[in-house]
């Protein structure tokens, strides 16, 4: 158990879209919460959220794919009715999850919160798209990285009981040794279950604003607003969730200018 520090409470307006009614045990702000205990290996909860006529997300009724030893690891960044990082986990077959308001820092004096959440199906891991309005988790996700990661714990089912896992990761951001840590210092409730996300010190950390440097996709390098617009989703919505467009303008009038500049010199 650490001191929560400077964390940030989980913000108010922080909610996923579809919180079905009567489902209030066990929520924090629409999320459905997971114990911070041992890894149930069931998609029940996954399943029952989702409408898959509907949502193009993953059945998440697919064999387990042969993952070549190594374990799975990506961050979704998921502009819902608010923008959050869904960090996942493979483990035991499934991709345990957290869902991170603030996304992931490199700074190991920056403690982000990280609210447990339902297991997804490893098939998740592909998915980069447009959940339909007014179907749980509406909005754009993108695979904002992807890669593999190595557990620095013999047993991470007693680490994650024990509520502190430490891992390394081989993202294509992300890298190095990280660690979650459970508190219940944060909504004194077990079913509420608030973990901390933290980078250790090592090589990989750095002050690098890592969500604003990179905001585009691990794998299709688009921005949400180019996933929402090619997904026939809501292409206004998602663009709340990218570096903002002024930015953008900046940037190329910015690099223009300096194509200019280099070229006034050559000539
Ligand atoms: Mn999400």
């Amino acid at each position: 158990m650490i001191s929560l520090g400077r964390v940030q409470p989980w913000p108010r307006r922080l909610r996923h879209n579809c919180v079905g009614p009567g489902h209030s045990q066990g929520k924090l702000y629409g999320l459905t919460l997971r114990s911070g205990g041992a890894s149930f290996v069931s998609l029940k909860e996954y399943k029952k959220k989702r409408r898959f006529d509907i949502t193009p997300e993953p059945k998440g009724n697919a064999k387990k794919p042969k993952s070549g030893g190594s374990l799975l690891y990506l961050i979704q960044k998921h502009q819902a009715t608010n923008l959050h990082y869904d960090f996942r986990l493979e483990w035991n077959g499934v991709l345990l999850s957290w869902a991170v308001p603030k996304g992931p820092s490199l700074d190991p004096s920056v403690k982000r919160l990280a609210m447990r959440t339902e297991d997804h199906p490893l098939e998740y891991g592909d998915f980069e798209g447009v959940i339909p309005a007014g179907e749980y988790g509406g909005g754009t996700v993108m695979l904002w990285d992807k890669g593999a990661w190595v557990p620095e714990v013999s047993d991470v089912d007693s680490a994650l009981k024990a509520g502190e896992l430490k891992f390394t990761l081989h993202g294509r951001k992300l890298k190095g040794s990280w660690v979650l840590v459970h508190t219940r210092g944060y909504g004194g409730s077990p079913s509420r279950s608030a973990w901390l996300l933290i980078k250790h010190r090592d090589q990989y950390a750095s002050t690098t604003d890592i969500a604003a440097e990179k905001p585009r996709s691990a794998v299709s390098h688009r921005l949400l607003a180019e996933i929402a617009q090619d997904a026939g989703g809501d292409v206004e919505k998602a663009r709340k969730g990218d570096p903002g467009a002024d930015r953008q303008r900046d940037r190329r009038t910015a690099s223009a200018s300096r194509r200019r500049i280099a070229s006034r010199r050559q000539s």
